[in-house]
């Protein structure tokens, strides 16, 4: 089946017991046994398992070519149960531009339980190739990046971090780009991680996390983390991710047409230094880019040449685009990332530029999403 068929049908049939065509909210947290541990189709207790949470992870695994979907309470969920394959002593390899919470929860968490971390900028794969140490357990790429979409070949890391003796495992997060626009285990991960808060759920009404796999051993694990930690959605939650992914080639497709004619316009803006759009001509790895995905995507970020205030200025004048953290909304949304979401990263090695602005672009339509950043640059 083809991605956008998938999308409405993966993992999901009609309900057994009364033909319901949407995936019913089960609403419960424990199962009638037929008898002292005789549980009817596996289902015990709903941490373990729940069916809105199993045709929710049925359908991420079919959307990444994995084999194995498993869901979170939020993306950070997912990050810290995966991050718990790691022990004490093992080195974890990241990206220098990840995500500011996945910074936090490494730099400022895990480091207390004796795991040790390194970013660089994975952007060269020979800088992931000379960071290998003989105690790395686990490599983190995030590809497109928040908030700077930095695009790492992931394809050429993965060449040499299974190529390592000590096989660590890539984990690649996929939020940015989604399983539409990029695929990561089909271009060698072992693990993809979602933020399902954002293109996923796609409404911004719901938080909740994935992580997905291939190998029946990893699931494994995972699997027995995710119900022993406990980290897990509830189904209601669930529901309004398979109910949002639906829709997620036909609003990736909109986010992207809208993002490429705003980031056009805005590298041509005289008080921008700087734009970072994975398929815009100016980014420095758009030819990865356009070979590992299928399109732009809907977010992107640009500097602004007088610096912090003027990036305040401009995200507090927007009047379609609200001013808030998060993103992969169908509603537009503008933050400026060293004052919000990364926010954790100051004074670290991956702080961001304080005049940064970081977009997500809606499904609105592109005029009038072209007037609000006009009117508001005008004001910065
Ligand atoms: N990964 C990326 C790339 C993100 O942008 C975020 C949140 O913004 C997360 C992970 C964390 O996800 P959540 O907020 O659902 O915990």
């Amino acid at each position: 089946m083809k991605f956008e068929t998938l999308t409405i049908h993966a993992g999901q049939e009609p309900d057994p017991n009364n033909g319901a065509v949407m995936t019913p909210i089960y609403q419960t947290s424990t199962y009638a046994q037929d008898g002292v541990g005789k549980a009817r189709q596996g289902y015990e207790y709903s941490r373990t398992k729940n069916p809105t949470r199993l045709a929710l992870e049925n359908c991420l695994a079919a959307l990444e070519g994995g084999l194995y979907g498993l869901a979170f309470s939020s993306g950070m969920a997912a990050t810290d149960t995966v991050l718990r394959l790691v022990s004490s002593g093992d080195h974890v390899l990241a990206g220098n531009d990840v995500y500011g919470g996945t910074f936090r929860l490494f730099d400022k968490v895990l480091t207390r339980y004796g795991m040790k971390f390194d970013f660089v900028d994975t952007t060269d794969p020979e800088n992931v190739a000379d960071s290998l140490t003989p105690q790395t357990r686990l490599v983190w790429l995030e590809t497109p990046t928040n908030p700077l979409l930095s695009v790492t070949d992931i394809r050429a890391v993965a060449e040499i971090v299974h190529a390592h003796p000590n096989h660590p495992l890539l984990v690649v997060d996929n939020t940015f780009a989604t399983p539409y626009l990029q695929r990561p285990l089909e271009l060698g991960a072992d693990i993809v991680i979602h933020s399902m808060t954002k293109y996923l759920g796609g409404h911004s009404d719901t938080v909740g996390g994935a992580a997905i796999v291939r190998d029946k051993a990893v699931y494994e694990k995972l699997a027995f983390l995710q119900n022993a930690v406990g980290a897990v959605p509830g189904p209601m939650d669930c529901f309004l991710v398979l109910r949002g992914i639906k829709t997620l080639p036909v609003r990736m497709d909109r986010h992207t047409e809208n993002a490429a004619s705003l980031a056009d316009y805005l590298a041509g803006h005289s008080k921008i230094s700087r734009v970072m759009y994975p398929f815009h001509s100016s980014h420095p790895q758009v030819h990865i880019a356009k070979r590992q995905m299928k399109a732009g995507g809907g977010m992107i970020s640009f500097i602004m040449k007088e610096g912090r205030d003027a990036a305040v200025k401009a995200a507090e004048a927007t009047k379609i685009f609200t001013l808030a953290e998060s993103l992969g909304g169908v509603e537009s949304l503008i933050e400026v990332p060293a004052a919000m979401t990364h926010l954790s990263t100051a004074g670290s090695q991956i702080a961001v530029d304080p005049g940064l602005v970081r977009l997500s672009v809606g499904i609105e339509h592109k005029d009038d999403l072209l007037a609000d950043i006009e009117q508001a640059l005008d004001k910065a």
